[in-house]
């Protein structure tokens, strides 16, 4: 990845991020931090606590408040100086799921979020893994810095270490524990102290010049300023400079240090995103990618989010805008169905609010009100067939056959699981053997909110149960081999909710007999949405 000087400079000023962390790190609360100083919203603690009378001045904000979910904090978008910030949210549940993924293939950046007394933890190892799939720039806030922490050299050695990257410190901590009194701002030469006092007060800033400016001591205990001397003069030594362009690629994160809770480092965080992080960046897509700069529309769909209204069935996709600028009221093909679409209502979402957005640049996310035409995967465009790739679809690692509590139902089962397929929130296969369906899921939490979801949604109580199936392969190939395959393995097939071919089975010795025996179909666990 590499910034493209050429780009018109609403684009340019646009950063599309991500926070990727263990939860309780204190991605919550860092989010508050950045909707309040991008003037979005007046005092933190509204993303959280969202004031009643907020919640309910739209009908909008009253169906979130009973399915008990924010959507609006799907997306969020801010301005910070001359920047456009686009946060978009990450699934908060610790089941690891493909919607994580996904939210990923949607941003240009990552903002790792760790806790000082932790380091990295499971999930934002797992996460930190998809982010390197794609090389996405990777910057790092160490967060929870006014408790107990670890060693300044400790933390950044086991990001380098667990998660092969170099790091290079864009701050440097003085004092630790009850001690911290606030960093060093490396890249701008600058004392930031914290006031503990008041957690909504933005740091002094004392600009001083080069590390034996008398100013430090007069700011600074001598039994800190000596550790920290001590400290920076090795960091500068054992530690990268940074490199921007190896920030760009993937290979180097800058790290900050500071406490979200108390509002410290935030901004300077923020100052580094915008100033270090990505401008949107190219789009993969066939037959050609899609580049930001240029004049005709395309996005692609992310994310949907349905049922928001059970009584209306409505649904909102999520669209990542690749190129172009977009006006309200503009007609879009969607690609899948060559239909066109005008985009009358499409939502803006900034903080706690959500506003008609009247035009969007390359870069934003708007959520789309529809009926249940857009999909997770599909391209809009300005009639190009362009097709956006690398949205992938992972073949579930769990598998239960699901009943309706009255089989008289069988046919609202499936349209509220062909619902859910849709907004990926399962996969669902049909076998041609049997009645009933299989559905996949990637983490076992999945399972009981679905249920939860078909009872409440469609007033259906339904049962999951053991299935005789463990693994769900997608069969390719020829369509006459994958026929054929399929009439001799009759058992084990299933339509899956496209309508695309599967293989079901519960022993990898059956997987490696179709290998060996069917020379002209593949078995896969991942297909392209497409
Ligand atoms: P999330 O699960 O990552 O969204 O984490 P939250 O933002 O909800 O924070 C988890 C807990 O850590 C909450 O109790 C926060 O008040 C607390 N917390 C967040 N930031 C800080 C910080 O800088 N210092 C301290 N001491 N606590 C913090």
């Amino acid at each position: 990845m590499t910034n493209r000087p050429e780009l018109p400079p609403e684009i340019a000023r646009r950063r599309t991020f991500a926070i990727i962390s263990h939860p309780d790190a204190g991605k919550t609360t860092l989010t508050e931090k950045f909707l309040l100083y991008g003037g979005a919203i007046q005092m933190a603690g509204q993303v959280r606590a969202k004031g009643e009378a907020r919640r309910t001045r739209s009908d909008f904000m009253q169906m979130e408040k009973d399915r008990g979910i924010s959507v609006s904090a799907s997306a969020m978008s801010f301005d910070f100086e001359k920047f456009r910030f686009n946060l978009v949210d990450t699934p908060g549940h610790s089941d690891f799921s493909e919607d994580t993924y996904r939210t990923l293939t949607a941003v240009d950046a990552a903002v790792m979020v760790i806790d000082g007394a932790k380091g990295v933890e499971s999930q934002t190892q797992k996460l930190f893994e998809v982010c390197r799939l794609r090389d996405l720039p990777i910057l790092t806030f160490c967060n929870k810095m006014d408790r107990e922490s670890r060693d300044t050299f400790e933390i950044i050695d086991e990001i380098q270490e667990n998660l092969a990257i170099d790091v290079t410190p864009a701050a440097w901590p003085i004092g630790v524990g009850r001690e911290f009194m606030g960093t060093y701002d490396i890249l701008r030469d600058r004392l930031e102290l914290m006031d503990r006092a008041d957690r909504n007060k933005v740091a002094e800033s004392i600009e001083i010049s080069g590390l034996d400016d008398p100013k430090l001591a007069e700011h600074v205990p001598a039994h800190l300023l000596e550790k920290f001397l001590e400290e920076i003069e090795m960091a500068k030594e054992l530690l990268p400079a940074l490199d921007h362009e190896s920030v760009l690629n993937g290979s180097m994160t800058p790290i900050w240090f500071g406490s979200a809770i108390n509002s410290f480092g935030v901004k300077e965080l923020m100052d580094g995103i915008g100033t270090y992080g990505p401008e949107p960046q190219v789009q993969s897509a066939q037959p050609r990618h899609i580049a930001p700069e240029e004049k005709k529309v395309a996005g692609f769909v992310f994310k949907v989010q349905a049922n928001m209204d059970p009584k209306h069935r409505d649904r909102v996709a999520f669209l990542r805008l690749a190129s172009g600028h977009f006006e309200r009221g503009m007609k879009l093909t969607h690609v899948r169905s060559k239909k066109q679409m005008a985009i009358t209502n499409p939502v803006l979402f900034l903080a706690a609010d959500r506003e008609l957005a009247e035009e969007a640049w390359a870069g934003d996310i708007i959520g789309i009100p529809n009926h249940g035409q857009l999909r997770i995967g599909d391209t809009l465009t300005e009639g190009e067939a362009l097709r956006v790739s690398g949205i992938p679809s992972f073949a579930p690692e769990l598998l239960q056959a699901c009943r309706a509590g009255d089989p008289m139902k069988a046919k609202h089962l499936e349209k509220a699981l062909m619902q859910f397929a849709e907004e990926g929130a399962a996969k669902v296969f049909k076998p041609t053997f049997g009645s009933g369906f299989i559905v996949g899921v990637v983490g076992a939490l999945q399972f009981e909110v679905l249920a939860s979801r078909i009872e409440m949604e469609y007033g259906l109580p339904v049962r999951f149960e053991a299935s005789q199936f463990t693994s769900a392969r997608w069969v390719h190939g020829a369509k006459d081999a994958v026929e054929k395959f399929a009439a001799a393995n009759k058992q084990h097939i299933a339509e899956d909710n496209d309508g695309d071919t599967v293989f079901l089975t519960r022993l990898q010795w059956d997987i490696d007999r179709v290998d060996r025996d069917y020379p002209d179909v593949t078995l896969s666990a991942t297909k392209e949405m497409m």
